[in-house]
């Protein structure tokens, strides 16, 4: 999917492309040994409507000194099966670019085709191929997550020259822009933060702090975004932001073009930034692109999501909009969990007129229907995710419970997609989108 389709693209003042959440399958078996064999990056970015799959760079070091005793490739962790246990922690050594490489971190997962999956203590997703593989060890000291400081320094070498860091309780976030662009959208992520932990406590899902600091790298420019994204997936260009599982980080650039249209040097504060954006037509879109994006990291860190699991996009991406919905009149311009989304709900009733009875079925079945048709595809998504939320809370989290029991590494078929959508919400699916439709009749643009 090129994020060129996103809707309205052209006519936003800015290029519409943020939600960029990726959802990296490592489960996609063939596309995933195709993508590993022809190189070793397999992706996983999880943005607004593009699933890719490059593998994050492993972590970089020598190889150790002391030769192991086992035969290259052989792993030497599990007497019974042959295969490491997941949860353990291992010393893996492996080729890429031809060079030895070495990577410490938990299995996450691990397939006889595929290879291994690990997870290192900066919380990148890393996946080693059978090929590539020389050496798996089993050590025992435990992974000890990055502290946010470090975390921030390695950050910082992947932004321009002259970038800043700010550490905030949960997020780490790397900029080049003003220091009050970074600062606004780091109370923003804060914000959502705090509201996302409330809402699923009410609903009664506990989640779990994130293992690691949630990093966001924030450029001033497109120009340097673009450099940056477009090593991790191809059509960068067409984005303005994204949230990649394997590497765990987000990235966007300035969308308010405050900093282009001042002065050099000029000092600005909070309330300049937010009277510019809204004076801004897409000032909706960039608060919601901010948020959306944020979203679904904070989703994959909190245990609502599982990172690279089998995760329907019509999901991730509802859950997604369903959190963004700006309010320009609040401080930050954010505030509304769960508010009706304006963008998604007119586009909802202006693709009505053409919708099929087998709209509901089709996002639930596959990927492949939101993956299509982003403008029909997404607003779907956010008015199912919507409806349900509302009218099925306690069902949508029974849904959300079998999605997450899934381990990474199983992607599911139509067939099996189906199945849980039924034990969780009800066999009879044209009821459901017949309520679905009723409601959404009712609702009302404030
Ligand atoms: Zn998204």
């Amino acid at each position: 999917m090129n994020c060129s389709e996103l809707p309205n693209a052209a006519s936003l003042p800015i290029r519409f492309c943020s939600k960029f959440a990726a959802f990296s399958r490592w489960a996609l078996a063939p596309v995933f040994k195709q993508v590993v064999s022809r190189s070793l990056r397999v992706g996983t970015i999880l943005c607004l409507a593009f699933l890719s799959m490059s593998l994050a760079p492993a972590q970089e070091k020598s190889a150790p000194e002391k030769p192991s005793k086992e035969k290259p490739g052989k792993q030497q962790t599990d007497e019974d099966s042959g295969v490491p246990r997941v949860g353990s922690v291992l010393l893996a050594a492996f080729e890429e670019d031809k060079q030895l490489r070495t990577l410490t971190g938990e299995l996450v997962a691990v397939d006889p085709a595929m290879g291994q999956l690990i997870l290192d203590a900066d919380g990148k997703l890393t996946v080693i191929t059978p090929n590539s593989l020389k050496r798996l060890e089993e050590v025992s000291t435990p992974l000890v997550p990055t502290p946010a400081k470090e975390m921030a320094s390695k950050a910082l070498k992947l932004m321009p020259p002259g970038s800043r860091s700010l550490v905030t309780d949960h997020f780490v976030v790397c900029y080049n822009t003003s220091d009050v662009y970074a600062h606004w959208n780091a109370d923003l992520y804060e914000k959502l933060y705090k509201g996302f932990y409330r809402f699923w406590k009410e609903k009664g899902v506990e989640l779990k702090p994130p293992r690691f600091p949630l990093v966001a790298l924030i450029f001033e420019s497109d120009k340097d975004y673009i450099e940056y994204a477009s090593k991790e997936f191809a059509g960068a260009q067409n984005t303005i932001g994204y949230y990649h599982q394997s590497t765990n980080r987000l990235a966007s650039y300035d969308l308010t073009g405050i900093q282009g249209m001042m002065p050099a040097k000029a000092q600005y504060t909070r309330s300049d930034l937010i009277n510019h954006m809204i004076s801004r037509p897409g000032a909706e879109r960039t608060i919601a692109t901010i948020v959306h994006e944020a979203c679904h990291q904070i989703s994959f860190n909190s245990g609502l999501q599982v990172r690279l699991g089998d995760n329907p996009r019509w999901l991730s991406e509802g859950l997604a909009m369903f959190f963004e919905s700006p309010d320009l009149t609040s401080q930050n311009g954010w505030g509304g969990i769960g508010k009706l989304n304006k963008f998604n709900f007119q586009k909802l009733v202006a693709n009505s007129p053409s919708r099929t009875s087998d709209s509901l079925e089709l996002l639930v079945l596959d990927d492949k229907h939101i993956a299509e048709s982003m403008e029909t595809g997404y607003p779907e998504a956010w008015g199912l995710t919507f409806y349900l939320l509302k009218n099925k809370p306690k069902d949508f989290v029974k849904y959300l419970d079998g999605i997450r029991a899934r381990p990474p590494g199983k992607l599911s078929g139509p067939k099996e997609r189906i199945e849980l959508f039924r034990d969780c919400f009800g066999d009879d699916i044209a009821k459901i989108d017949k309520d679905y439709i009723r409601f959404m009749q009712r609702q009302k643009l404030p």
